[in-house]
């Protein structure tokens, strides 16, 4: 198993309570290394047609992330919680 460090923000968030709280996928991307977190962000606004979303959920299966596909098409269409901020 890889053994990097991450923050686990996790703990901030509960404390926070923010009014919007990132959804499964910007969890995700406060828990990856940069280059994960932008190659994830590349994937999401990727073409869906090659880049489909059960490619997304298995990668990040891959890094202990388990995230449904549903919480990863909402995020690329962008009616998720975190995308709304902008
Ligand atoms: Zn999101």
């Amino acid at each position: 198993m890889a053994s990097k460090v991450k923050a686990d923000l996790s703990e901030f968030f509960r404390l926070a309570q923010p009014a919007r709280p990132p959804c499964r996928i910007g969890f995700a991307l406060t828990q990856l290394v940069e280059q994960e977190a932008i190659n994830l962000t590349a994937a999401c606004k990727a073409d869906k047609g090659i880049i489909n979303s059960g490619a997304i959920r298995k990668w990040l299966a891959d890094r202990g992330h388990d995230v449904s596909v549903s919480a990863i098409t909402n995020h690329r269409n962008g009616v998720c919680s975190c995308a709304r901020e902008a």
